[in-house]
C-alpha cells in the first residue's frame, strides 16, 4: 500500500472516498476507428474528501500532456441558452458594480470571447486570458484582446504589473479544471484591483451529491467544490466571500462573489443561506459523503438491468450525448456496443469515432433516427428535455427516453 494521496488545498492526508469508479480512459479521449485496436491509457479515477479542508478531488494521476494535447484545443458551439446566460451576467454585473469606460473586465479562460463581447459591446475594456493560441485568435478577431496563458500567480503578477489588474475578474466553470488551485487563487488575489470582484461559477457539489451525479466526476476535473471549501481556499489566499447565488446550469450550480479581505463589499445573504444549506446536508462532516457509492452502484445495477431486459425483449437501446459525463457512467457501469450499439452526437467532430472504454460508435444524430430505435438513452441528463424536443420523431414510433441519473427513468 501506497501513502494516502494529500490534499490539492491544504496538504492534508486523504483517507476518506467519496467513490472509486476504478481504472477508466480520459472521458474526452475519443477513439478514431484504425485505432479501434489499441488499447486505452487507462487512470485511477478516484474522488476523495479532505477532511481537514473538505475539497473533494479526485486523485491527480494524469501526465499533463495526456490532457492538453492537440486534441484538447475545441470551439465550443455554445447554446442559444448558454449565450443567453451570459449576456445577463454582463447586464448585471455593470448594473450592480456601475462599470464603465475607466473599469477593466477580465476573464479566465475566456475561449472566444463568447462572455467579454458583450462587456466591450458596452464599451467597457476587457481582457482575456486563454490557453488555447487558436481559440484567442478567434477572439481577437471579434475585438475581444486576448492573452495566451494559463491563468495562475505567474501571468496575473505580470498582467497587473502591465496595469491590467481588474475591477470585474470573471470564471466561468474553469476552477474545477486547474489542477494548482492555490496557484490559481493567490492568481486571483494578486490580479484583483482594491475594490475589485471575482465571480466564480461551478456545479455545486452540494446537488452533485444529492442527485447522484457521479458522471460530473471525470480526470479532468480535478475538484468537486462546496461553498464551504471555497471558502477554505480565499481565505488562505487573503479573499473572503460577499455573495453567493444559486444557479440552474449543470444540475445546479453556484455563483461565488468574493473579493479582497480588507474590500467594503458587504455581506449579502446569500452566503449565510448556502453555508446553511450545506451544514444541513453535513458537508462539513465524514456523513455528508458516506451514502454515495451505495447510490451511485444502484445508478449503474439499475441501468445494467435495464439494458439486459431490453435486449432479451429483442428491443433497441442506442445512446445520445457523446459527452465526458456519458462516458464516465458508461465505462463505470461497463457498457460496450453489445448493450449500446451507437451514441448519436451533433458534433461532427465526434461522428465517425468510437468512446473511449466501450468503443461505441459515434453517429450523426440522422442515423439514429433511421435505426427507429426502441429506446434513447439520454446521456447529458441536464439537457434531457432539449434533446427529447430534437428527437420528437421517436415518439411517432411509440418510442421513448431513457435516463439514468439520478434514478433509472422510463419516459
Ligand atoms: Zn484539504
Amino acid at each position: 500500500m501506497s501513502a494516502a494521496p494529500r490534499c490539492l488545498g491544504c496538504g492534508a492526508a486523504l483517507e476518506l472516498t467519496l467513490v472509486d469508479l476504478g481504472h477508466q480512459p480520459l472521458s474526452n479521449a475519443n477513439v478514431r476507428p484504425e485505432d479501434a485496436g489499441s488499447p486505452d491509457r487507462v487512470f485511477a479515477l478516484h474522488a476523495r474528501v479532505c477532511e481537514e479542508c473538505w475539497l473533494v478531488q479526485v486523485d491527480a494521476v494524469v501526465p499533463p500532456d495526456a490532457i492538453f494535447n492537440d486534441d484538447y484545443a475545441y470551439f465550443s458551439s455554445y447554446s442559444e441558452s448558454w449565450l443567453e446566460h451570459c449576456r445577463t451576467y454582463a447586464t448585471e454585473m455593470t448594473e450592480r458594480f456601475g462599470l464603465g469606460p475607466s473599469n477593466q473586465v477580465v476573464e479566465i479562460a475566456s475561449n472566444d470571447g463568447y462572455l467579454l463581447q458583450y462587456f466591450a459591446a458596452d464599451g467597457i475594456p476587457v481582457l482575456g486570458v486563454e490557453p488555447s493560441a487558436n481559440t484567442a485568435a478567434v477572439a481577437v478577431g471579434k475585438g475581444v484582446p486576448t492573452e495566451v496563458a494559463f491563468f495562475g500567480f505567474g501571468t496575473a503578477t505580470r498582467l497587473a504589473a502591465a496595469g491590467r489588474s481588474a475591477d470585474l475578474l470573471a470564471a466561468k466553470n474553469v476552477m474545477a479544471h486547474v489542477p494548482d488551485i492555490n496557484d490559481f487563487v493567490a492568481g486571483v488575489a494578486e490580479i484583483l484591483k482594491p475594490e475589485g470582484v471575482f465571480t466564480v461559477e461551478f456545479p455545486h457539489l452540494l446537488r452533485t451529491l444529492e442527485r447522484v451525479q457521479f458522471d460530473q466526476i471525470y480526470h479532468e476535473h480535478f475538484t468537486y467544490l462546496s461553498l464551504l471549501a471555497v471558502e477554505r481556499v480565499f481565505q488562505r489566499h487573503g479573499l473572503r466571500v460577499f455573495d453567493v447565488q444559486e444557479l440552474s446550469t449543470h444540475g445546479g450550480s453556484l455563483r461565488v462573489f468574493a473579493c479582497l479581505a480588507a474590500a467594503g463589499h458587504t455581506e449579502a445573504p446569500g452566503v449565510a443561506h448556502v453555508r446553511a444549506l450545506e451544514h444541513a446536508a453535513a458537508l462539513d462532516a465524514r456523513a455528508g459523503y458516506l451514502d454515495f457509492t451505495a447510490k451511485v452502484e444502484k445508478v449503474r445495477d439499475d441501468l445494467m438491468s435495464f439494458l439486459a431486459e431490453a435486449r432479451a425483449a429483442g428491443r433497441t437501446v442506442l445512446g445520445y450525448g457523446a459527452a465526458a459525463k456519458g462516458n464516465t457512467l458508461l465505462n463505470y457501469a461497463g457498457v460496450t456496443a453489445s448493450e449500446l450499439p451507437m451514441i448519436a452526437d451533433r458534433s461532427a467532430a465526434k461522428q465517425g469515432r468510437l468512446t473511449p472504454g466501450g468503443r461505441i460508435p459515434i453517429v450523426a444524430p440522422e442515423t439514429l433516427l433511421e435505426e427507429r430505435p426502441d429506446y434513447v438513452l439520454i446521456l447529458p441528463w441536464n439537457l434531457r428535455d432539449e434533446v427529447a424536443e430534437q428527437l420528437g420523431d421517436v415518439r411517432a414510433w411509440g418510442g421513448r427516453f431513457v435516463t439514468a441519473v439520478p434514478s433509472l427513468e422510463v419516459w
